[in-house]
């Protein structure tokens, strides 16, 4: 095992809040710093694929991410109107056949459930803090924290997201997130199907998926030029814009949203951007995790799903090999392959939906890059 004695986790959030679940476990001593007070993440729904169940089963969750969230083993494909045209099949992961094929949650639901298990583990959280200063040495990190507040760790893991401070620290000369040319519109509705549902209209896709027993979440991808702010104020608007071919329940959801009967949609816009970060990810005792080092688009709906795996490596890795140097070079090695599966594939996933590529290539690259993920890490 490598000889660390004190550990910080810069974020907490997906990934952040597994490794210092993971490292706990190992006996290590474990903060984590989290610069939202609140510590709860935008209320959109989130899709747990079949291999990030396995992940957190893995983390010890995954009992209580299906007890609150909602599950299916199919996709029902339908016609713009709802009509379905096929149902399909949604394997579990390979080594969790007993686990559903996909679930969904609300992500301040998933937040609150391993911001438990965080707490349980014993790790020290303090909220509403990030950190001023990193300053390695040969053998430790001094960090000084935004509250003033000064303290050594063995280990720096920036588990900070997209725009991590921690990586801008590390790597000054890295140009930033590549905008990918779609945003992704996601409101909350009623359950109305066991099944995961896609409606395949002519000019846009609309998906519905189960995020507890009463609700599922509703999610768009369209066609962006750029990465412009769009105000809140408009989003209803724009929301019931995009769904204006559909029929069936969407449309009846469309509806709602123009005549103001639905009353709090909790609609959720963002515009996609992506990174994969080729290099070393780490430098000394500072290292990066989950979106810091790999961004990617909602395609697969693996990003949450390749960040809890770059935790569970990170800790193996840890846990296996007496140099802190090797465990760091080892984590990346082993992570890198999946993490750039997810990122490449989805980023084409997107690029065929935004120049309406051939639907052969796009059946073929989602049919193969979930193969992959199925397979153990
Ligand atoms: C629109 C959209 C939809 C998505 N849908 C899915 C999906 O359905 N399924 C899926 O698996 N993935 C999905 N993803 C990807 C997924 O959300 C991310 O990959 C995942 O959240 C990454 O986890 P993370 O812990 O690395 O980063 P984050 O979840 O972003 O957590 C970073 C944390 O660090 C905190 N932080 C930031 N800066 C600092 C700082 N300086 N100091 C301290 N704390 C800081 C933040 O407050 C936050 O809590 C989606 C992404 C997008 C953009």
């Amino acid at each position: 095992m490598a000889q660390i004695g004190r550990t910080l986790v810069i974020g907490g959030g997906i990934g952040g809040m597994c490794a210092a679940i993971l490292l706990r476990r190992q006996g290590i001593a474990v903060d984590l710093v989290e610069t939202n007070p609140q510590w709860a993440p935008d209320g959109a729904g989130i899709t747990i694929s079949g291999p990030t169940l396995r992940s957190l089963r893995d983390v010890g969750v995954v009992d209580e991410v299906l007890r609150h969230g909602g599950w299916w083993n199919a996709i029902d494909v339908c016609d713009r109107d709802g009509n379905i045209d096929v149902t399909v099949p949604v394997v579990p992961a390979i080594g969790a056949e007993d686990l559903p094929g996909g679930a969904g949650i609300m992500r301040s639901a998933l937040a609150g459930i391993l911001g438990k298990a965080t707490r349980n583990a014993g790790v020290n959280i303090r909220l509403g803090l990030s950190f001023e200063q990193l300053d390695q040495d040969e053998s430790g990190v001094d960090v000084l924290f935004t509250d003033g507040s000064a303290s050594r760790f063995d280990l720096v893991i920036g588990a900070d997201g997209i725009h991590s401070a921690v990586r801008r620290h590390m790597m000054p000369d890295f140009t930033g997130s590549r905008f990918t040319g779609q945003g992704s519109w996601r409101a909350v509705m009623p359950r109305y199907r066991r099944n995961s549902t896609i409606y395949m209209g002519e000019t846009a896709k609309a998906g519905m998926n189960p995020i507890s027993e009463t609700e599922c979440y509703l999610f768009v991808l369209d066609r962006r030029d750029n990465m412009n702010f769009i105000e809140p104020a408009h989003w209803q608007k724009e929301l019931a814009r995009l769904l204006a071919e559909f029929g069936g329940v969407v449309g009846q959801f469309r509806d709602g949203l123009l005549d103001g009967s639905i009353r709090h949609p909790r609609i959720l816009y963002r515009p996609l951007s992506s990174h994969l970060i080729a290099g070393p990810w780490h430098r000394g005792r500072i290292a990066l995790l989950g979106d810091a080092v790999h961004a990617t688009t909602p395609h697969l709906a693996s990003g949450a799903g390749i960040a809890i795996e770059g935790a569970l490596v990170l800790a193996e890795e840890l846990e296996r090999r007496p140099s802190l140097e090797d465990a760091l070079a080892a984590y990346a090695d082993r992570h890198r392959d999946r993490a750039s599966l997810v990122v490449d594939a989805s980023c084409r996933l997107g690029e065929l939906e935004r120049e309406r590529g051939p639907r052969d290539e796009y059946t073929r690259v989602m049919v193969e890059a979930q193969q992959a993920l199925r397979a153990p890490m």
